[in-house]
């Protein structure tokens, strides 16, 4: 089998490495350069655990990388799209990468020696396949079914497990309105996984508000228990642990999800729940809940600064340290990071702020460049800062005891991933939102 795979970040370069450990032919293509450069190099472009040893493999057995889609694309018995779908101005999804992408397989079509299968795998709102992608892949008179097949495949994994996800998916959505095409797709994964996959068939526009629905969902169940933390916050003697460990032992709720912090960010909970806002408005359904979960999110972050106010009166001038800035542990992503949005807003506190993540730092300097201290040892956050926060729940962190803590000036450090016990020995306080 051969596989084109147009778009090689998280969750193209992820395929692209793992259907090259499966012995599939793949071309990965990126229309940025450097980026085609590094992985060439077997290093990819990002952090993600296990990607690189599945990534240097990949380019000994033969992963062939391309800058742009050349008229041999339609040798590919499948065409993977997985280019970034982001918010535009308008809170609306933009299309454009996809569109591009769209538009050269529609002029490289009339090369095509057989009928093409052109996966959408990108996170796009209902109806985008059948209302856009469609009609721009049929000009030129080409038709569906007989000059290529369309279907759409959403991806649901978790940056910081891509490799592990992508290797075994919890299920396989293939959408398409063509039994016999969406037949072909899962003909192909399940040579590929495991006996016991799960594989669920279903039409091109429900596959795509599927993906939707799951993040809006998680991303409510976040917030969910965020505000129950809010609300043990202000009752003496509650610990809003032990309510999310016996609400997730009931069978109809489950753990997952349930962690109390400083609210959800990353490249896919808030892109796509603005991108579901917006699009049931501008279909005539207002999404009142979707909007008070949005509400709530963007307000978390306020009861850290809250909570720091309480301890520490005036802020100006004093050292604040951040651990963590990836928007979660085992990735270097900071897109939507609530940790760059707390950044911001001590930064108008007029604070000095001192940073430490194990992946992230290159990042996070490219935005603030010399208006943050740079650490690159955790501990150096307790020498250097009068209280810290934990913002990313990082294994090395779970190390941090009651000695580091003593260094800060306040002997205060905001636990707000709460992957630390409380302790108020020696008045030193280790303090989470939501106790
Ligand atoms: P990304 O931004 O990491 O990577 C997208 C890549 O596409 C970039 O390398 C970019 O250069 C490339 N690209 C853009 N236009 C192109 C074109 N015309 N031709 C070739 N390459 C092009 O994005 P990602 O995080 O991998 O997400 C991709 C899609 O998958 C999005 O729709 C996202 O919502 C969805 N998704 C992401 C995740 C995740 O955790 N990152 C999980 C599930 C679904």
């Amino acid at each position: 089998m051969k596989v084109g795979i147009i778009g090689l970040g998280f969750v193209g370069l992820s395929l692209a490495a793992f259907l090259s450990s499966k012995n599939v032919q793949v071309t990965g293509i990126d229309i940025d350069k450097t980026k085609i450069q590094t992985i060439q190099k077997g290093i990819p472009p990002f952090y993600e655990q296990n990607l690189q040893q599945y990534l240097k493999k990949a380019i000994k057995t033969g992963l062939k990388l391309k800058t742009e889609i050349s008229n041999d694309v339609f040798s590919n018995d499948f065409i993977f799209i997985t280019v970034s779908t982001p918010i535009n101005k308008h809170n609306e999804i933009d299309l454009d990468y996809l569109k591009t992408a769209i538009r050269s397989l529609n002029k490289k079509l009339q090369f095509a020696k057989k009928t093409p299968t052109i996966i959408i795998k990108s996170t796009v709102v209902p109806g985008t396949t059948i209302q856009t992608i469609k009609p721009m892949l049929e000009g030129n008179s080409f038709r569906e079914s007989t000059d290529f097949n369309l279907l759409t495949n959403p991806e649901f994994l978790r940056e910081g497990s891509a490799i592990k996800d992508t290797r075994s998916p919890h299920v396989v959505i293939v959408g398409g309105n063509d039994a016999k095409s969406r037949k072909k797709l899962v003909e192909f994964y399940k040579k590929i996984y495991s006996k016991n996959q799960n594989y669920v068939e279903t039409n091109t526009t429900t596959a795509e508000m599927i993906k939707y629905a799951n993040n809006a969902f998680l991303a409510t169940k976040i917030t969910f228990i965020n505000s129950m933390a809010n609300i043990c916050q202000k009752i003496p003697d509650t610990n809003v642990d032990d309510v999310a460990k016996v609400m997730g032992m009931d069978p109809r709720i489950s753990r997952l999800f349930l962690n109390a912090g400083p609210g959800f960010g990353g490249s896919c909970f808030p892109k796509d729940l603005q991108a579901l806002i917006t699009y049931s408005k501008n279909i005539g359904y207002s999404p009142k809940l979707l909007e008070t979960v949005q509400d709530c999110n963007n307000q978390q972050v306020d009861s850290v600064i809250k909570l720091l106010k309480k301890n520490i009166k005036n802020l100006r001038n004093k050292k604040i340290g951040i651990l963590g800035l990836a928007f979660k542990e085992n990735t270097n992503d900071i897109r939507e990071s609530v940790s760059i949005n707390l950044i911001k807003k001590l930064l108008r506190e007029k604070c000095i702020v001192n940073v430490h993540d194990p992946k992230a730092l290159k990042n996070v300097k490219k935005i603030f460049k010399n208006k943050l201290v740079y650490f690159d040892e955790y501990k150096q956050i307790f020498h250097h800062s009068d209280c810290a926060i934990l913002m990313t729940p990082w294994n090395e962190y779970k190390k941090i005891n009651p000695n580091m803590i003593k260094q800060l000036h306040y002997k205060i450090l905001i636990d707000t991933r709460r992957i630390l016990k409380n302790s108020n020995k020696d008045g030193l306080i280790s303090l989470g939102i939501g106790v």
